[in-house]
């Protein structure tokens, strides 16, 4: 048995922002299944849903700070969670990133500098908690400082850094980290130094003695330029210590049979059910009712890595088609603007909802027959999964965990039963169109799409298999 420290800025259903929270939910719970001993620290936001007791552990003064830890679990689990307790930085309305109004903090670097050196503290076994994992397993950049900091430790605990998006990287300028009181020899441009300022993800990648990223394809690009966002050379250097283990999905949450977000539910036995769950979604979108129409989705961020700018040029073409558009998200206004142009002059077919909504999303899931997710990169991506959990087909491009979970329908792949869904290459509006195209013939052939859907809706997506993969990379350290 491990003991594993997991370090992150969020974890479902305490705290979420985006995927991120997801995996630091599941995993751990995976872990803990697979018989390991894994707590996880995270600061103690005002915006945390605390459902389970929360007890106080100890107090420890760091860098003149006296921060508190506080203990609760992993709601519905037995998988502890140290609360960082530190009122000046956390205890304020806002999201972990952002304040209330929607501006990044200004002192982003103090907050997670403190998260490091409590991490730091915990793993040294110096926080009166009377635990020592073996490993810390850090997360995003907001942990980037954990594993430099543990390598001016005696005995310390073996490090993992996964890298669930390499787009934010935690950068500051070199008076930040003067004012942060680090150790001076880490500033160093083999250190946490990038171009004269400070990376905090830097700072993980250099120092942690093994990497990862949340698939095998995102693994091999973020070692181009096209995607290592700067950061490329250092991580082909370390190829050797980097590997791609693809995450799971939460399937109790996202289970068409027992959903109860949902007003109707399914399996791919009882396919004709999920025709119920699109009038529901069409009635409440105030869409018109018909079951025959192919319902493209799409749920995401509305951010340029998404392609929301791709969606929006092929969206004139789209409207002379018999479909029905839904979408969900939020992001840049620009982008929202131009979807609610799009769905005030075209009610009838397009549906544009901004806002973060888990239940429309579930509803979105299991009423729409294509979903369509064309993001220029993309280290994992969950909907694509989602999706084909609840037979609905999606569009992705071949980028990251898309191109690592989603089997395009072509002769060779429909005739074995792997096809579960499509794939087109380059990030132009023209092909999505074209992948857009060949959905909708084979939608219109009843037998073929819904043998489509029983294949999609077979995929094992379970946390269980990565977590094998996590223990079999802790065992190697
Ligand atoms: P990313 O982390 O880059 O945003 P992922 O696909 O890995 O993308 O994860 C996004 C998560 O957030 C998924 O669980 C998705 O369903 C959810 N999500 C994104 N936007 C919304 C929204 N507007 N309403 C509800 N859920 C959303």
């Amino acid at each position: 048995m491990k003991k594993i420290l997991f370090v992150t800025s969020e974890a479902h259903p305490l705290i979420k922002t985006g995927g991120l929270a997801d995996v630091s939910g599941s995993l751990p719970k995976a872990l803990a299944e697979l018989g390991q001993d894994i707590r996880l620290i995270l600061p103690n936001y005002q915006a945390i849903k605390r459902s389970e007791n929360v007890h106080y552990k100890s107090t420890l003064r760091v860098n003149n700070y006296d921060v508190n830890i506080l203990e609760t679990r992993l709601p519905g689990t037995d998988v502890l969670v140290w609360l960082i307790d530190c009122p000046e930085f956390f205890d304020h309305p806002g999201n972990p990133y952002h304040d209330e109004h929607g501006h990044a903090w200004a002192n982003s670097a103090e907050r997670f500098t403190l998260f490091c050196r409590i991490a730091v503290e915990v793993a040294m076994d110096r926080a009166y908690l009377n635990w020592k994992p073996d490993i810390v397993h850090c997360n995003d950049w907001q942990s980037g400082l954990t594993p430099a900091l543990l390598t001016l430790e005696y005995h310390r605990p073996a490090t993992v850094f996964t890298i669930h998006n390499m787009a934010y990287q935690g950068v500051f300028p070199s008076s930040t980290y003067q004012s942060l009181n680090l150790p001076g020899q880490l500033w160093n441009p083999n250190g946490v130094e990038y171009y004269g300022n400070l990376s905090f993800l830097k700072s993980g990648l250099v120092y942690s003695d093994r990497i990862t990223t949340v698939s095998p394809t995102y693994a091999k690009e973020i070692q181009t330029a096209e995607f290592g966002c700067g950061l490329e050379g250092l991580l082909s250097f370390r190829k050797d210590f980097l590997c791609g283990i693809l995450n799971g999905i939460d399937m109790e949450q996202w289970n068409p049979e027992t959903d109860t977000f949902i007003s109707q539910i399914f399996n791919d036995k009882t396919l004709s059910q999920k025709q119920l769950n699109k009038t529901d979604l069409q009635n409440q979108l105030a869409l018109p009712v018909d079951p025959t129409i192919p319902m493209i989705a799409l749920i995401s961020r509305l951010v340029e890595q998404k392609g929301i700018d791709l969606v929006l040029e092929c969206l004139p073409e789209m409207l002379d088609m018999p479909i029905q558009f839904v979408l969900l998200g939020s992001g840049h206004k620009n982008f929202e603007q131009r979807l609610y142009n799009f769905a005030e002059s075209h009610p009838d077919k397009i549906s544009v909802n901004i806002g973060y909504d888990e239940v429309l999303s579930h509803k979105i899931e299991a009423g729409a027959d294509i979903f369509l997710m064309p993001s220029r990169f993309e280290p994992c991506g969950l909907n694509q999964m989602y999706s084909q959990r609840y037979g609905t087909l999606p569009i992705v491009r071949k980028t990251g965990g898309l191109a690592d979970t989603v089997v395009d329908a072509v002769p060779q792949t429909l005739a074995d039963n792997r096809a579960s869904g499509f794939v087109f290459n380059e990030a132009t509006p023209g092909t999505v169109m074209e992948a857009i195209k060949r959905a909708l013939i084979l939608y219109s052939q009843p037998k073929t799409w819904k043998n489509l859907q029983a294949n999609a809706m077979k995929k094992d997506y379970s946390w269980h298999k990565s977590a094998l993969q996590y223990l079999k990379l802790y065992h190697r350290l």
